[in-house]
């Protein structure tokens, strides 16, 4: 029951699924001041409100309910495909003398339990642990998923830095072998780079990197995986592509960054880049250290003959 004079948005939103209304007063009087409380009037109520409310932290339930029994939401929440659902805290109110219904709650996946008539300062001290503990919960998992993006991440230019493209390049090359899927990759190094650094100096050099990898994303598909695996040195994946088709899109890339002036102060400079492409049957069937070696080899051949192009087969 939401009160519209007292509760501050900050409050930690709890629904409360409950069809007698004086329990659900008594429930909900316990909260003032502490949470704020959703009520639903049955369990099919409290399904909707779910759904429509991503700040529920926890849920309280009663077990007899229309439409939706308390034990029918709680298998309903722990079958979502929803982890913020999934995962919800849910306590369970049932009479002191239901031990049937204890039991099958807790099979069901109950987080705690709450004896009717319930207790204020029980409630208010078991909804508090539940809530402070999805908080933590949810907290980890975003940190988690920020070491987990710093960790694959290059700083300069946010693509996936090399640890992550060898990662992920592995899985696609598994799969490849799996499947017998076409899986090309391309190694791409923009030309006498040490001179922008040395003549325009090293921030201006970092600012070509950042519009070379712009270039990369631009190019590509959202299945394709570019990289910088170091220094000048860039790499893509392309899972699903033939070597004809990867070599032509390095060519597109290589023509790209030609075209691409950069404007560095008062200076427009442009700059090339070569690259050397390789293709999983075609080039190397047994790793794809083997692949890259074939790749290196070609981008290396690109240097000798002259910078600025692009060699997929020798
Ligand atoms: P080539 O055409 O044969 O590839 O010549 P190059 O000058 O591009 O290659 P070389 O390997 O001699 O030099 C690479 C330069 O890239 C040297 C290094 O200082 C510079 N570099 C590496 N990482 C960074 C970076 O993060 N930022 C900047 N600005 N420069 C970098
Ligand atoms: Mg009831
Ligand atoms: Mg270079
Ligand atoms: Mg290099």
């Amino acid at each position: 029951m939401i009160d519209p004079a007292s509760p501050p948005r900050s409050l930690p939103r709890i629904l409360l699924a409950e069809d007698s209304e004086t329990s659900a007063a008594i429930v909900a009087r316990h909260l003032q001041g502490k949470f704020e409380v959703l009520h639903a009037r049955d369990g099919l109520d409290a399904w909707n409100l779910l759904a429509a409310n991503p700040e529920i932290e926890v849920v309280i339930t009663d077990v007899q309910m229309p439409r939706l029994s308390g034990q029918d939401l709680l298998r309903k929440i722990r079958h979502s495909d929803v982890p913020r659902v999934k995962d919800m805290a849910v306590l369970v109110m049932t009479t002191s003398n239901d031990d049937n219904a204890r039991q099958e709650a807790f099979t069901n996946g109950a987080s705690d339990f709450l004896v009717k008539p319930v207790d204020a300062l029980e409630l208010r001290a078991r909804v508090t642990v539940h809530q402070k503990l999805a908080r933590t919960i949810r907290e980890l998992e975003t940190s988690r998923q920020m070491l987990q993006e710093q960790a694959t991440t290059d700083p300069l230019t946010r693509l996936k830095n090399r640890r992550a493209f060898a990662e992920l390049g592995l899985r696609h090359f598994a799969l490849a072998q799996r499947h017998d899927i076409e899986l090309s990759i391309i190694v791409l190094d923009i030309d006498h780079f040490k001179k922008i650094n040395d003549t325009y100096g090293h921030p201006a050099g970092d600012q070509v990197l950042m519009s070379v990898a712009h270039v990369l994303t631009s190019k590509t598909r959202a299945s394709d995986l570019p990289a910088r695996l170091g220094g000048e040195e860039f790499g893509i994946l392309l899972p699903n592509t033939k070597r004809s088709g990867a070599a032509l899109l390095a060519d597109r890339i290589r023509v790209a960054i030609q075209q691409s002036q950069f404007q560095l102060g008062e200076h427009a400079i442009t700059v090339t880049a070569s690259a050397g492409v390789a293709a999983y049957g075609l080039d190397g069937e047994e790793s794809l250290e083997r692949l890259l070696e074939v790749a290196d080899r070609r981008l290396y051949l690109a240097k000798q003959r002259g910078r600025n192009r692009v060699i997929a087969m020798n």
